[in-house]
């Protein structure tokens, strides 16, 4: 083996690294070694900085590639979320769901409020920063996602449909509430909780709060199954705030003195 200036060392490691990253590994254990031996040592810092380019590249075109596949709503990020009027430890839970680190242990996040709070905003937002983080995130109406799980159910291929989404490290489900219900529903619905439960993320939106939601599986037993899965290990984020855009209108400050009861009956109006 020639040896080299330590000086050049590393920049050969970043090298070395890059290519394996790239998965070439015959040019991971050969490159730096066969341009030493012909005495091309200088080429390595050149030879680093276009590599580390095409990495740069490499991330941008993934990024790209799974905001695409997220079907996320392109406006709805954290840089046109207004987080003033949310409660503090709401802020601080949104924060550190950011960081990624829910996903890793396969853990859920429930947001729940009344209709026009931000929860949909917030999941989204939470969804696109984990796109720009590198995870793959899919996001669904939940009634939507029903459907098209019945409809493979029926063609005998629920099973692919399932793995197809298993690709997805997060499922966004918005508005768990909409499901109409049906016996069908229900348990196409109560097989996807189940088949992700402690391997696979699920960020879930409801207008309903846990005591109502025998209403979407309607028998006490499979309403408790679900719950039991989600909140196992999860984050509740309460969307316990005055409606976006009815609250958007007033003085700040004023609007949270609200009192509930006006909230609700304002906020359902706003939304029927
Ligand atoms: P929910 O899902 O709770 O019914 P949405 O997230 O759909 O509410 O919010 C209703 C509308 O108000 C959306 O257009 C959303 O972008 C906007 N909105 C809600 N909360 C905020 C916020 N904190 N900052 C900016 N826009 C918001
Ligand atoms: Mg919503």
């Amino acid at each position: 083996m020639t040896a080299f200036p330590t000086t050049m060392e590393p920049v050969a490691q970043q090298v070395t690294s890059l290519l394996s990253s790239f998965k070439l590994t015959t040019a991971a254990s050969e490159l730096v070694q066969r341009l030493l031996e012909a005495g091309h040592e200088t080429a390595l810092p050149v030879l680093a900085e276009v590599l580390e380019l095409e990495r740069q590249v490499r991330w941008e075109r993934r990024v790209d590639r799974l905001r695409r596949a997220s079907k996320l709503p392109p406006g709805k990020t954290f840089a046109t979320f207004d987080d003033t009027r949310l409660p503090r430890s709401l802020v601080q839970k949104l924060r550190e769901l950011r960081s990624g680190g829910f996903v890793e242990r396969a853990a859920n996040v429930l947001a729940f409020g009344l209709p026009g709070t931000g929860k949909t905003h917030a999941a989204c937002a939470l969804g696109h920063a984990l796109v720009e983080a590198g995870h793959s995130v899919l996001f669904t109406p939940t009634y939507k996602l029903v459907q098209e799980l019945l409809a493979a159910k029926r063609d005998l291929e629920l099973p692919r449909v399932l793995r197809k989404l298993d690709n997805f490290a997060v499922l966004i489900l918005d508005d768990i509430g909409y499901v109409q219900q049906s016996a069908d529903e229900i348990e196409v619905l109560f097989t996807l909780l189940a088949e992700r439960y402690e391997r696979r993320s699920m960020v879930i939106t409801s207008n309903l709060v846990f005591s109502a939601w025998d209403r979407i599986f309607k028998n006490p037993m499979t309403t408790a199954a679900a719950i039991d899965r989600l909140v196992h290990h999860s984050t509740i984020l309460e969307f316990d705030v005055p409606s976006y855009r009815t609250g958007k209108g007033k003085a700040k400050g004023s609007e949270t003195k609200a009192s509930p009861s006006k909230r609700r009956s304002r906020s359902k109006k706003g939304r029927k």
